[in-house]
């Protein structure tokens, strides 16, 4: 006899999602996390993540985006919390950059309601973030951002709330699958259950080996600048935005929302990988001559304002898209890797798929493109 129907490991976005949804399905479920809830070792914290649903990667993940939009309402409504704002979005870039053609693409194809906007445009309706001449920004106004450390402690004070164990400050250190289902040992104790969801982010590859130097994790850096005026950057007059600059990379930003003003990041920062097992290199001069050289670029109101810079964690995968499958030939593992610096916003929705596939074997939810099959087929 299990202890638990179902272990989750790691109680970050995705494992405090997943606990949350089993537990509101009435199963037995325990969550391990090996640090405290919305810590600043992993991925899941800094203040905002953005969302959008025009998704210029592929237009495949637009049914899941719809469905994590009403997953996070509910959560909203189920713990109170404040959680997602939506406020529009802008993606900024030449007319045939990936992001700015993809987005138009994907909103295209599913009839999202976006507006294109020119240089002089921009610069009337949005002036805190410059644009080059020959660049566009593509308003969505479906996006906005997430608050991520509220939406891990919501989806954890629902999962407790509807009957959840956790036990904080446990690593689990091996999964002894049996006849009868897995064993879980940690470095407290040893508990029985008949499904076991891994949701280690960065530190996945420690307990499915599988995928040890497939799932990279690499190390990324956000700072954040306050403004010199106390309006062009803050939300209404700045949107949080996507700026793609080719071969220079692609940079983000969410306005000033209080005190510590507007936030800046380069996707996947310098590529550096890190050992999720080493606390992360400080931020550095070239981090911050990286972020100050953009902001000095492109958002003059907050030149040499720079207020506070922290490092945190991707953990990347080929084709930079997801992992949600069983382990092959073990359908008592589920794994879960849906990061490569962009699966905040599906958190709420990844809750759910693995409460499916741990409970039922599947789900009705479009996720062929993110199974272990598909993963040996992409570059990365
Ligand atoms: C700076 C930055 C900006 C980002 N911006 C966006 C964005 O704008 N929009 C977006 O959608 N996404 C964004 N992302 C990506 C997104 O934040 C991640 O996809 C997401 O946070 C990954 O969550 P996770 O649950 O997989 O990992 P984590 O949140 O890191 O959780 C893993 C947890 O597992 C625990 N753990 C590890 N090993 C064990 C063990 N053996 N036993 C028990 N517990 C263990 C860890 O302590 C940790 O709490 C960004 C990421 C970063 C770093």
């Amino acid at each position: 006899m299990s202890d638990f129907d179902v272990a989750v490991i790691g109680l970050g976005a995705m494992g405090s999602a997943a606990v949350a949804h089993l537990a509101e399905r009435g199963v037995r479920v325990i969550g391990f996390e090996a640090a405290f809830p919305a810590h600043a070792l992993g991925s899941s914290h800094g203040d905002t993540r953005l969302i959008r649903l025009g998704y210029f990667e592929d237009p495949a993940y637009v049914p899941l985006l719809h469905r994590a939009y009403a997953n996070w309402r509910a959560l909203e409504a189920a713990s109170g919390a404040d959680i997602l704002t939506v406020s529009g979005i802008l993606q900024i870039g030449r007319p045939e950059s990936g992001i700015v053609a993809g987005t138009i693409a994907s909103c295209t194809l599913h009839g999202l309601s976006h507006e294109v906007l020119d240089a002089a445009a921009s610069a009337v309706r949005f002036p805190a973030v410059r644009l080059e001449p020959d660049e566009v920004a593509v308003l969505e106004p479906q996006g906005g951002f997430l608050r991520p450390e509220t939406a891990v402690m919501a989806h954890l004070r629902v999962a407790t709330g509807a009957g959840a164990m956790l036990r904080l400050g446990e690593k689990v250190t091996a999964i002894e699958p049996d006849d009868a289902g897995v064993t879980l040992v940690s470095d407290h104790s040893r508990v029985r259950a008949r499904k076991v969801i891994v949701a280690t982010g960065p530190w996945i590859a420690d307990l499915v080996p599988a995928l040890a130097g497939i799932a990279r994790p690499i190390r990324q850096v956000v700072a954040w600048y306050t403004p010199r005026d106390g309006v062009s950057a803050t939300l209404g007059p700045m949107l949080p935005f996507l700026l793609d600059e080719a071969e220079g990379g692609s940079f983000f930003g969410v306005p000033a929302l209080g005190p510590d003003g507007l936030k800046v990041g380069k996707h996947a920062h310098f590529m550096e990988p890190v050992d999720p097992d080493q606390s992360n290199p400080p931020v550095n001069e070239a981090d911050l001559a990286m972020l100050d050289d953009f902001v000095a670029r492109r958002i003059p109101v907050a030149v040499g304002q720079r207020r506070a810079a922290i490092t945190c964690r991707y953990t990347m995968l080929p084709g930079e898209d997801f992992l949600l499958d069983h382990l092959p030939g073990e359908p008592r593992i589920v794994v879960a890797s849906p990061c490569s610096g962009h699966g905040f916003k599906f958190a709420s929705v990844v809750g759910e798929i693995l409460a499916d596939l741990a409970m039922n074997g599947g789900t009705s939810l479009p996720i062929d493109a993110f199974s272990f099959a598909a993963l040996a087929g992409k570059k990365g």
